[in-house]
């Protein structure tokens, strides 16, 4: 077997007994090492930009689940509003409503996470538990037919305090409980957290991952420009 699939299975390995899934991070990656993981069964991708996203969609096999997992402007959501299986960086109530908008145009209902800032860093975005709450409990939302929100997401701080990212997910883990004791309707029905990366995702099973967001793991190393 591929080197890829045999790290998508290592990983499969570690999430067994969990209620975690795996979205393999394919971001600056070729189609090549994208059909190396499907090959060995996965299907569900990550991408963190609208056209490489776009493109990868057009020419890979249509079974495949895309997820946005990158910060998404407004003007870009007409992209992938068509075709896109889960968004997990929703962080404004205007980025919602665009989607909504393109969800209409598409007759699609489009599944969200809203993503939540809960590390240390201030670089990284997503809202924090009073915008959270506000954005879930607003009259805006109610009326929005074409988005439903699924969840959560959020990064822990990339250090190598293990205690911190404990605490980090911990909080995000209690916002999640929160949030599906008290907001459901028909458009939220909160199940999914997207919690944990290469390096901290098997803290993050630990505190109800549902869905592991692997990139240099499974595909080696990202060169950036
Ligand atoms: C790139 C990226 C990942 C994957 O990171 P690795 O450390 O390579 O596993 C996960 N989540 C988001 C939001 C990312 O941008």
């Amino acid at each position: 077997m591929n080197e890829i699939g045999n790290n998508i299975k290592t990983i499969n390995k570690t999430l067994t007994g969990t209620a975690a899934k795996l979205v393999a991070v394919s971001k600056t990656k070729p189609n090549t090492s994208i059909l190396e993981a499907y090959e060995v069964g996965q299907r569900i991708f990550g991408e963190n930009k609208v056209q490489e996203l776009s493109d990868k969609y057009e020419q890979l096999p249509k079974d495949i689940e895309w997820h946005m997992i990158g910060h998404l402007q407004r003007n870009k959501v007409k992209y992938i509003a068509s075709f896109i299986h889960l968004i997990h960086s929703v962080d404004s109530l205007k980025l919602l409503k665009e989607i909504n908008k393109q969800g209409e145009k598409n007759d699609r209902v489009v599944n969200c996470l809203l993503q939540c800032h809960i590390a240390q860093e201030d670089t990284k975005f997503g809202l924090d538990e009073e915008e959270l709450n506000q954005l879930l409990n607003g009259e805006e939302l109610k009326s929005m037919k074409f988005v439903k929100i699924i969840g959560l997401m959020g990064m822990a701080t990339n250090t190598d305090d293990e205690s911190q990212i404990h605490k980090e997910f911990e909080h995000i883990h209690q916002l999640f409980e929160k949030a599906k004791a008290n907001f459901q309707s028909y458009n939220v029905d909160i199940s999914e957290l997207s919690i944990g990366m290469s390096g901290d995702f098997k803290i993050a099973v630990q505190h109800g991952s549902t869905l592991v967001r692997v990139g240099s793991s499974i595909f080696g190393a990202r060169n950036y420009a």
